[in-house]
């Protein structure tokens, strides 16, 4: 076992932008635990690039591992909440026409829940993709030149390589076609020394690299990509009553920051112990405790 002055000093290249930091500055170094049942109990490194101010988890992992007992692919639900935000998704590619006829591959899609709701809203020309869910594990088979929409919503924060994730999801869009890649952010993650307030965001051991909302935009732009539209806010924060992230924040806060417990059956009836999560579930749209930038390509035809 290496001391903690040792571990502090590892060098890390910078998978964004391509910054070297050998040895790592303490300072642009900081600890928080993991946000399940089974990680909670563990402290994970995190490095924040000088360069592109992209946030690195420092201590590796087996991806298969954590993948293996994943709450969010085991518990999420469309529930009353999933409904609201997704409609909030769905909408910001309809606005750039994206329809029903059209042929949709979610990437990294869980569980596949937004599928799901899809399926609700008319779309059935749909395709899901995640190695580490059994049923969407194996290797998505294009239809003849690409989809027409390929959408990774909170994925690139998952993967060891965002460029490499990138340009897998560009090989999959036809020329023409729309990209969305929706994620944490980096920006307002200032103190280094106190990440505790970011716990949902950086989601330890599971969110490897999270990219500020320029740093995704430059990504897709050095892939030639097209730039459709970008938004900082979430695709989670909406007027409805109780779909908006600082609620979902709060809320896993109520639980003690343990998402096997937030997405537990009877994990609701926290609200009416907790009143407070009352005025985030109506007004938390409004003080937003993070952003989750997203970017809409399109590939050139
Ligand atoms: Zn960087």
């Amino acid at each position: 076992m290496q001391d903690a002055t040792d571990r502090q000093s590892d060098a890390m290249t910078c998978l964004v932008c391509g910054h070297v930091a050998d040895p790592v500055e303490s300072a642009h170094c900081g600890t928080v635990r993991g946000n399940t049942e089974r990680f909670k109990g563990e402290v994970f490194r995190i490095w924040r690039c000088p360069g592109c101010r992209a946030l690195h988890a420092m201590d590796p992992v087996d991806m298969a591992d954590i993948y293996s007992d994943y709450p969010l692919n085991r518990d999420r639900t469309l529930d009353i909440f999933a409904r609201g935000t997704y409609r909030n998704l769905l909408g910001r590619l309809t606005a750039h026409g994206v329809s029903s006829a059209d042929s949709i591959l979610d990437f990294g899609c869980g569980n596949a829940v937004f599928l799901r709701f899809l399926g609700e809203q008319g779309f059935n020309n749909i395709t899901g993709y995640d190695p580490f869910v059994r049923e969407y594990a194996a290797r998505p088979e294009p239809p003849e030149g690409g989809y027409d929409c390929v959408i990774a919503n909170d994925v690139i924060e998952h993967v060891d390589s965002p460029k490499a994730m990138m340009r897998e999801c560009l090989e999959l869009t036809r020329p023409g076609g729309l990209l969305y890649v929706g994620t944490a952010d980096a920006q307002g993650v200032d103190d280094m020394a106190d990440l505790t307030p970011h716990i949902m965001r950086l989601h330890q051991p599971f969110h490897r690299v999270i990219l500020t909302q320029q740093s995704l935009i430059d990504v897709g732009l050095e892939l030639g990509l097209e730039l459709v539209q970008t938004r900082r806010r979430s695709y989670m924060d909406t007027f409805m009553p109780f779909s908006n992230y600082r609620f979902l924040d709060e809320f896993n806060r109520a639980h003690g920051h343990n998402l096997d417990a937030a997405l537990a059956p009877d994990a609701a009836g926290i609200v009416a112990r907790r009143p407070q999560l009352l005025f985030w579930a109506l007004f938390g749209y409004f003080l937003p405790s993070a952003m989750e930038p997203s970017v809409l390509w399109r590939r050139p035809a």
